[in-house]
């Protein structure tokens, strides 16, 4: 019998027989509750069941690690597919992938209702009760076909990645099997921990065109505890929801009449806003930023010189044509066709909505000559910008159509780039104090080292990297590298906030660009007679103030603090005698920029107090 030397994480090497199993090496290694359900061999994830005939090295995945919940949630999304199956045996299922929160599966069927998951929920129990053995098979290409020859989806899944010839492996559990590659739990009763969330409509391929098909989701964790945990944490964060706080205490609505993802800002929430911007507007000042204001418009010729148009125009509201243009144009007989490509080529000339704010900023900078002693030239701007996002993706004020960014640019030296990045990440560290958001981690983009579509001098690329570098060290919380994560125009950093149930926020950036100086020749006069190019900085603290927003409400679980919440002192009234001495009260608060509202109704005092207590600080009302 050959022997082959396994090696262990903590760099063991023990003598197995060849033929051995991972799950073999695994118990060995760490003894019966090794906790494990997959592994990994020479870094390759595989099942438990493996078998190894050469030397290797063998790390268990256990269920609690990111790798054992991603294959915990993809084994979920079988046992739903085998309960469907059972339950409704004229389901045909499609795809059924792992995702960041828990897992779901397509099923091409009649519809069904929420309250019909509990019953395939109490299947899927039963199924991984009765403990099936999952089971990895090699199947040839005809054999497969064979086996999906009554599922028109995977005979398509097979025709698109399968080479022909190629054989592939299926996933068995009793009868239920499953075209996969794994891996998998070693047997159903690691999935007892489940829960069926929603179902929703999908469409195969996520193509509007293509069959519409029912998406099951679901959540799965290790341990029962750990599912209590995660349940509880979806309920907080839909009591946090910001689009039904928002609602709630009128903050912002949103109009089918006016758009889609457009937010109007009520008076309420208008005053979060107005606090904050003032906020920041006293930073910027300190720190010597210029304000200005540009357009919510420009020419189609700026952002073809920008490179914004037509490179971008999917994720932009279309031009806007001249009327007599278009009339002219109409005339001609010119197409809708025709008119989108005269608009792409550049023959017509027409409108956009500004997607961005820098063509504008960069405009002022090339307004004057410039010279070294004027930079760096700050530009700040609450610019609102104009994206078309697709209507599936818009949400409450998350994922809109219209937002204001709190944006700036700023036109530096390359000498320069290492402390503006670091007044950049100073300012966005002011606000998270502020905020209290002390839970937050920073990703540097950096450029990947193998690829050459980088714009710029490599020697300056290092510079600006290392400034980066730096500048994210000297916040004093975690920070990684990212390789590969830098635009092609310059490395940048990212901020990632975790909110108080865990959630992690992707915020304020602030960008090193190389590129925009390029495409629109800014230069500036060197001391040494000489022009040359500045580089910009494009940052944006809060990212924009729509977004921000959203994160404060859930943040906040709409009890804000008194210095950014709408109303500051709610006088209330017992009846109608006391109704000209609260409004005296009122104009004095109002005198010392207190926010003051009275309420001089006829409703009853209890009433009016629950009313209010809704919208403050809990704070606010201890002791009563
Ligand atoms: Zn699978
Ligand atoms: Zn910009």
């Amino acid at each position: 019998m050959s022997m082959i030397h396994v090696t262990l994480p903590d760099g063991t090497v023990n003598e197995y027989a060849a033929g051995i199993t991972c799950a073999e090496v695994i118990t060995d290694a760490m003894g019966k509750k090794h906790g494990c359900l997959a592994a990994k061999v020479n870094g390759t994830e595989y099942d438990m069941s493996h078998v190894l005939d050469e030397n290797c090295s063998v790390e268990g995945i256990r269920s609690d690690s990111d790798e054992g919940i991603h294959i915990l949630r993809h084994s979920a999304a079988h046992l739903l597919a085998q309960a469907v199956m059972e339950l409704y045996p004229d389901a045909l299922p499609t795809i059924g992938p792992a995702i960041d929160r828990g897992f779901y599966y397509d099923f091409a069927m009649e519809p069904i209702a929420e309250s019909d998951l509990k019953a395939i929920e109490k299947k899927m129990k039963e199924l991984a009760r009765r403990n099936f053995t999952v089971e990895r098979v090699e199947l040839s290409e005809e054999d497969l076909r064979e086996h999906f020859i009554d599922n028109p989806y995977k005979i398509e899944i097979i025709d698109d990645k399968l080479e022909d010839g190629d054989g592939s492996t299926i996933y068995k559990q009793g009868e239920w099997y499953d075209l996969c590659l794994g891996p998998h739990v070693p047997n159903t009763s690691r999935l007892m921990f489940i829960k069926l969330t929603s179902v929703s409509p999908a469409y195969w391929r996520g193509d509007q065109d293509r069959e519409q098909l029912v998406r099951i989701y679901g959540l799965v964790e290790p341990t029962k505890d750990a599912l209590r945990e995660t349940l509880h944490r979806m309920e907080e964060a839909k009591k946090r929801d910001h689009r039904k706080l928002g609602k709630d205490l009128q903050l912002f609505h949103i109009d089918e009449e006016v758009g889609q993802g457009l937010i109007l800002w009520t008076p309420r929430g208008a005053v979060i806003r107005q606090e904050l911007q003032d906020f920041i507007s006293h930073h910027l000042r300190r720190q010597g930023y210029k304000q200005v204001f540009t357009p919510h418009i420009g020419k189609l010729d700026l952002y073809r010189k920008s490179g914004h148009f037509p490179y971008y125009q999917e994720s932009q509201y279309p031009p806007l044509v001249e009327r007599d243009l278009m009339k002219k144009l109409a005339d001609e007989g010119c197409t809708c066709g025709e008119l989108s490509n005269l608009m792409r080529t550049g023959e017509i000339e027409g409108y956009m909505l500004k997607p961005m704010n820098c063509p504008h900023h960069i405009k002022i900078y090339a307004s004057q000559s410039r010279s070294y002693r004027n930079l760096p030239l700050r530009l700040a701007e609450f610019g609102t910008v104009y994206r078309w996002e697709q209507s599936g993706e818009i949400s409450g004020m998350t994922r809109v159509r219209g937002f204001t960014q709190d944006d700036a640019h700023l036109f530096v030296t390359e000498d320069q780039i290492a402390e503006e990045v670091l007044g950049c990440i100073e300012l966005v560290q002011i606000i998270f104090d502020k905020l209290g958001m002390s839970d937050y981690r920073v990703r540097v983009g950096l450029r990947d080292p193998d690829s050459d579509k980088y714009v710029g001098d490599p020697a300056r690329w290092d510079k600006a990297e290392e400034a980066c570098r730096a500048a994210a060290a000297s916040l004093g919380v975690p920070w990684a590298e990212e390789e590969g994560e830098a635009a092609f125009y310059g490395p940048k950093i990212d901020f990632v906030v975790k909110d108080v149930i865990g959630r992690e926020w992707q915020l304020g950036t602030v960008q090193v660009d190389y590129n925009l100086p390029e495409r629109f020749d800014l230069t500036y006069m060197g001391s040494d007679g000489e022009h040359h190019r500045p580089v910009m900085i494009h940052r944006a603290p809060f990212g924009s103030m729509e977004r921000f927003c959203g994160v404060l409400i859930e943040h906040f679980a709409g009890k804000f603090p008194t210095w950014l919440t709408p109303t500051q002192c709610h006088i209330i009234t017992l009846g109608e005698r006391h109704e000209a001495y609260a409004t005296k009260v009122a104009h004095a608060l109002r005198e010392h920029d207190i926010r003051v509202e009275v309420d001089a109704t006829d409703a009853h005092i209890k009433k009016k107090i629950k009313t209010y207590r809704k919208l403050q600080p809990a704070s606010c009302f201890e002791g009563t």
